[in-house]
């Protein structure tokens, strides 16, 4: 089980130039592991003929020493609200059921370019929504951590791209697409011990995933190593004016890590903001916290607390945004533009109202109620605008401790946790309602989408349960460079080994 692991992208692929392996022989190893692993219900759908012809094109290049690139014949997943030319790209949801798009999502586009396989299509939270992965029409995504997978007491895999990180951390994929619009990569990566990143707001292009909150939705990327992450972003990011006009224009300069021991921490400022030590927050999550920011500290780094006042109400405007923006994206899907069908013939508005009611869950209906009510013209100053206010306030704290603080205040990169615990038992997670679950597990990470920073969520250890326990560290825009060093550097302290999960399987 798990075979290639334990391998990196860049060892994978200099194992296919020295001729060790083949695509085509990891290709068929990931599709029988997966189809093994299928308790874990991390892929919606495989798509075992593109992977195959893909590998076979892949190998061949090898065979005749013309590789495309650092990612030919690499194994990757994309999250199903990524579109996908030929391949149904459900969102998890009855409405896009039978949705085969046209055209491939730019992200996916870039990595076939460069000579990366489809593997498949991985599950989600419909329409994104949620963090858990447990609101899909195919079922919940369960955490490969988890002490006993076959019982009711399996563990959640986080969400929305909770397929996503399920694939990678299982050892099917070396990379896989997911979307984080309040946290989707990196809630799911924190809860499965692997990198999930979210990009500067911008960097890479939105065209081709399917909206959920178009001013906070980024394509993030899941990896095991943050080595592994920085091939995939030199992959995909980079303008894409005509189809995605929100992308940054400036030309995208590829990242290169430095080797571990040539990184200098010395003239580091790394800030611990008071306002993430919130309810909720475990003694474990908080035991390692301190620990790394002791850890950055003992190596030369400025370690100091530093304030992001506006934080408690983050969560709050992220919710009556995400609902505005959802009602108003959501309204395409009436059967006859966009989506599923009913099969009503009373009227149009029955059409619409039916499709509707059949397509949609329940998550999804009331997030659009709720932000059409918020919209309504006697609400609107009162909820949309006033919710836009204070969103800038929010991303006016993080341009503050980035830039404009006094020399002694300024820092470079924010340490904080990613998630407040370890990944919660499906059936205590279950339990409460979407509202609820959202408010506890976007805390720490959605003040980075309503801001537009970039921020990484690496494992550091595992907790007394031997569940992952991870960290976040954000920056300021488009200072990837930095953020990801610094990952590399902590990651290369604790040495998370993702490999133990492979006791459980
Ligand atoms: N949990 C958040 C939500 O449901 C985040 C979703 C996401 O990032 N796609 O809105």
């Amino acid at each position: 089980m798990r075979r290639h692991v334990k391998l990196g992208i860049k060892q994978l692929t200099s194992g296919y130039t020295k001729g060790q392996l083949t695509p085509q022989t990891v290709v068929e190893h990931a599709l029988e592991d997966a189809v093994k692993l299928q308790t874990l219900n991390a892929f919606i759908r495989l798509t075992p003929e593109q992977a195959r012809q893909q590998a076979k094109e892949a190998t061949d290049r090898y065979a005749k020493q013309q590789a495309k690139s650092n990612l030919d014949g690499v194994t990757i997943a994309i999250k199903d609200n990524f579109c996908t030319a030929n391949v149904p790209t459900t969102c998890a949801s009855r409405m896009l059921e039978n949705f085969v798009p046209p055209y491939d999502a730019t992200v996916y586009a870039r990595l076939r370019q460069v000579g990366a396989v489809l593997l498949g299509k991985t599950n989600m939270d419909q329409f994104g929504m949620g963090a858990g992965t447990v609101d899909s029409i195919y079922g919940p995504t369960k955490n490969i951590w988890s002490a006993d997978l076959s019982q009711d007491n399996w563990r959640i895999a986080g969400g929305s791209s909770g397929g996503s990180a399920s694939a990678v951390a299982a050892g099917l994929c070396f990379a896989a697409i997911g979307s984080d619009t309040g946290g989707s990569t990196r809630n799911p990566a924190s809860y499965c011990g692997v990198v999930g990143f979210k990009p500067t707001y911008g960097l890479c292009s939105r065209h081709g995933l399917i909206p959920l909150v178009n001013s906070m939705d980024v394509p993030g990327i899941l990896t095991r190593s943050v080595s592994d992450c920085v091939e995939v972003l030199n992959a995909v990011a980079g303008p894409d004016a005509g189809p995605d006009s929100t992308t940054i224009r400036k030309t995208y300069k590829k990242l290169t890590l430095p080797e571990v021991d040539q990184i200098n921490l010395r003239t580091l400022r790394i800030g611990i903001p008071k306002e993430y030590h919130c309810e909720g927050l475990s003694a474990e999550v908080l035991e390692t916290w301190t620990k790394i920011a002791d850890l950055l500290e003992t190596a030369g780094a400025k370690v100091h607390q530093v304030s992001l006042p506006n934080t408690a109400a983050s969560i709050f405007v992220y919710s009556i945004l995400n609902q505005c923006e959802v009602a108003s994206n959501m309204a395409r899907y009436d059967g006859i533009e966009y989506g599923h069908r009913a099969n009503d013939e009373r009227s149009t508005e029955q059409l619409y109202a039916q499709s509707r009611a059949e397509g949609f869950n329940n998550v999804v209906k009331t997030r659009i109620l709720t932000g059409n009510f918020l919209l309504l013209r006697k609400n609107y100053d009162d909820y949309f605008e006033k919710a836009l206010r204070v969103r800038r306030l929010i991303a006016e704290d993080f341009i503050k401790v980035f830039e404009t603080s006094t020399e002694t205040d300024r820092v470079d990169i924010l340490l904080t946790p990613t998630t407040l615990t370890d990944a919660p038992l499906y059936k205590d997670f279950s339990s409460l309602t979407n509202r609820d679950q959202c408010a506890v597990q976007d805390f720490c990470t959605q003040p980075a989408n309503m801001a537009g920073v970039p921020a990484v969520s690496i494992p550091v250890r595992l907790s007394k349960a031997g569940l992952p326990l991870s960290l976040q560290l954000m920056s300021n825009n488009l200072n990837e460079q930095l953020l990801l060093t610094v990952a590399h550097w902590i990651e290369a302290q604790v040495g998370f080994d993702c490999l133990q999960s492979m006791n459980k399987t």
